[in-house]
């Protein structure tokens, strides 16, 4: 009844149907597999050894679904700025199939999916949704992986696409804490957002989680990044 009052349309080309339709989809360009933090070509999305060295306590590796462009984009933009929550299974599923058939897949052992907490908080409390739990829950849904919000923002940080680079890092220092859950029977955390933007925030949610699970590998899930 609601899909005959309210029907779904492509987001790419306005086809009838769904928001993205496989003619969309197959026009997409995959992102080639880079380390999380200079953005170098790694295998496999892992961290390269020298960044490993200067974040000791940073992320692992990072999985990308696209290159951040048309269709992808325009879904992306909805989700976060049009209140068009009803996206997120749609673009979980895309961030399923990266995760599953992603080379690490076999050897992360269990794997608990998490959520960035209230990191878009004034956005949030507009559209009254936070884009990144919200994938994480459709994801978890869809593909039976069970997710746990970890982190949790213990600092009101001034707003990050305000400031530079050097002071985005230096705002968000302290700026997370990770509550206590029993995840021992977990190996991986997959952290899930939309998008990558400096890597910041993602850098300090994972200090927080490996601060308090210090022996837990550590991989970023995001559907898209700008650049190659
Ligand atoms: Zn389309
Ligand atoms: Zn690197």
């Amino acid at each position: 009844m609601l899909s005959f009052l309210f029907p779904t349309y492509c987001i790419g080309c306005w086809s009838l149907g769904q928001y993205l339709c496989d003619a969309c989809l197959r026009e997409l360009d995959t992102h080639s597999e880079i380390c999380p933090y200079c953005h170098c070509f790694s295998q496999q999305g892992v961290t390269c050894r020298d960044c490993r060295q200067s974040h000791p306590d940073g992320l692992d590796g990072l999985i990308i679904g696209f290159r951040y462009h048309e269709s992808i984009k325009k879904a992306i933009l909805k989700l976060k700025y049009g209140h068009i929550s009803s996206l997120a299974p749609t673009l979980a599923h895309q961030l399923g199939l990266h995760l599953i058939s992603h080379p690490w897949y076999s050897r992360m052992g269990p794997i608990l999916l998490t959520d960035v907490p209230n990191h878009r908080r004034r956005r949030r409390m507009i559209k009254g949704y936070n884009q990144s739990t919200l994938l994480a829950q459709a994801l978890s849904k869809e593909y039976w992986l069970p997710f746990q919000s970890l982190a949790r923002r213990v600092k009101n940080t001034k707003q990050q696409t305000m400031l530079s680079r050097g002071k985005r890092w230096e705002n968000l220092t302290n700026a997370f804490s990770s509550k206590t859950h029993d995840i021992k029977n977990y190996q991986t955390i997959v952290i899930v957002d939309d998008v990558t933007t400096t890597g910041s925030t993602l850098h300090h949610v994972c200090r927080s989680i490996k601060s308090q699970y210090p022996d837990k590998r550590v991989r970023w899930l995001v559907i898209a990044r700008q650049g190659k």
